[in-house]
């Protein structure tokens, strides 16, 4: 712990001074980042918490060292490690796509949890020299961080597996899944008790391997329209994660980081199944209590209607309002400058232009309000999806560019659909509808939509960017 009393200066107290005003800049991060127009200001605050997060820790430890043989080796391997990890750090966030943006953060979720495995081990191995009562309070250190590690871990990898298309995203079903969780739970306290009075090596590697089972499990029992919450589940355990290892380490910052990660990621989730109908205890617990889908709504939907962009171009014009209702096709088409583009020639021409966002369009939180943003479309025309629903049916024209689930009416009117009760944009009360996608392929729930099929209903075909360039040529 760091050494804040008063009297003269010592390096803890600096130390301790500097993690204030880092932890202070973090609060702060997490403020601005809750708005769109403070959000540069929130990114801004979080790279100062780090700098200074970080040169006060190599300071401190370049002081406690200072003078003995490790000095020189710790600061070269705390180097080399900040010059590799940063290099690789700023190459991956150079290169990725926006749309690959959630399995990259699924994957460094992966890393705080398997750095808090690593750290709870290296609390086994090395454990100090301690009273008996605070030797079981590290054992209990090491046993919770290995475990929340572990599953942050496996969990985090599945998710990156599930985002990336490399595994499919409907959940894994196995017979007495929540017995599995639930004994999984169960053995992990049992488990805890026997290793704080009887800290074996055996215990350990048994936790390890059950919350490597268990996070793999609880993840991969998710279907793909609960993924976002899943996204921010796993960043909420990674803060706890990371404050479990602040535990061990000693580190006040790494608990207060660990701890402001873990709670707004857990609030984040709570407010997310909020918004999808999802009872939040049943998706933390890997799909608890949720009945396995009984339709794909694959039943047959009739034949359904094709339109050419000059005649979309035609409607849009003659229009009175438009509602443009963007998702991940978006992101993959790139096409949010040519459909800003659209709106603002739209406006120009008296027609009340507005965009309708879902709160899980995209592949993470927030994804198309970023897109609107970088392609600079005014912030007052783009709306939640609860302030835009109940104007829909009073709308003459909505676009539907790259999106699918999150316009699905079987989520409103089939009790046996994967994404039943899920609220959605209620495109189809409107009086026209386009929909722009490549193919009569599903969504990433993997479930047929039946909106495709209504008779207000009109797909145009192929990249939604080219489709849209076609539209503002024949205007
Ligand atoms: P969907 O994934 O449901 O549908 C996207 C649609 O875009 C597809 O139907 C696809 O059809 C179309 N598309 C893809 N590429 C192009 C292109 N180049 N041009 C035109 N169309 C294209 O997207 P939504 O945004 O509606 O829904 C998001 C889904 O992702 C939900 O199920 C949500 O739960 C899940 N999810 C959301 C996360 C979040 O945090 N927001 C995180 C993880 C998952 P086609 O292939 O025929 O072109």
């Amino acid at each position: 712990m760091t050494d804040t009393v008063s009297g003269p200066l010592t390096a803890g107290s600096i130390a301790g001074a500097a993690y204030i005003v880092a932890a202070l800049l973090f609060i702060l991060s997490l403020a601005g980042l809750s708005k769109h127009e403070k959000a540069r200001a929130g990114v801004i605050y979080g790279i100062t918490g780090m700098v200074i997060a970080l040169a006060a820790t190599i300071w401190l430890t370049l002081q406690d060292t200072w003078g003995t043989g490790h000095a020189l080796t710790g600061l070269g391997l705390l180097v080399a490690a900040v010059l590799v990890g940063g290099a690789i750090g700023l190459w991956r966030a150079r290169v990725v796509e926006m749309t690959g943006m959630p399995e990259l953060i699924a994957l460094l979720h992966s890393f705080v949890g398997l750095a808090a495995v690593l750290v709870g081990w290296n609390g086994h191995l090395e454990a100090p020299a301690l009273s008996p009562e605070l030797t079981a309070i590290h054992h209990a250190e090491v046993f919770i961080g290995v475990f929340i590690g572990a599953v942050t871990f496996t969990g985090s990898i599945v998710a990156f597996l599930k985002l990336s298309a490399r595994m499919k995203s409907s959940p894994l079903m196995l017979p007495g899944k929540n017995a599995i969780n639930l004994g999984a739970l169960g053995a992990f306290i049992a488990l805890t008790v026997w290793y704080v009075n009887d800290s074996q090596l055996w215990l350990l590697v048994v936790v390890t391997l059950l919350a490597l089972g268990l996070g793999w499990h609880l993840v991969a029992s998710i279907g793909g329209g609960d993924m976002p919450v899943v996204v921010s589940m796993l960043n909420s355990y990674s803060g706890w994660a990371a404050a479990a290892a602040g535990f061990l380490l000693n580190n006040d910052l790494l608990i207060i980081t660990g701890a402001l990660v873990g709670s707004s990621g857990a609030y984040l989730s709570y407010i997310m199944c909020k918004a999808m109908n999802r009872s939040f205890i049943s998706v933390i617990a890997g799909g608890f209590g949720i009945a396995a889908p009984t339709s794909k709504g694959d039943t047959d939907q009739g034949e359904h209607r094709e339109i050419t962009a000059e005649a979309t171009a035609e409607m849009l014009t003659n229009a009175s309002s438009v509602v443009i209702t963007p998702g991940y096709g978006m992101a993959v088409a790139q096409a949010q400058y040519p459909v800003a583009e659209l709106a603002h020639q739209l406006r120009e021409r008296g027609v009340n232009v507005r965009f309708g966002i879902h709160p899980v369009a995209g592949r993470l939180p927030g994804h198309m309000n970023v897109l609107l943003a970088e392609a600079k479309v005014p912030y007052d025309i783009v709306l939640e999806m609860d302030e835009i629903n109940d104007d829909l049916g009073d709308t003459s024209v909505v676009l539907v560019i790259g999106a699918n689930d999150t316009v699905n009416p079987a989520a409103a009117e089939d009790p046996g659909s994967p994404i039943a009760g899920m609220p959605v944009l209620k495109v189809w009360e409107a009086e026209n509808v386009i929909v722009f996608k490549r193919s009569m392929a599903a969504g990433y729930a993997g479930v047929q939509n039946p909106l495709f099929f209504r008779e207000n209903s009109q797909m145009l075909f192929g990249d939604a960017k080219a489709r849209v360039e076609d539209i503002l040529k024949a205007f």
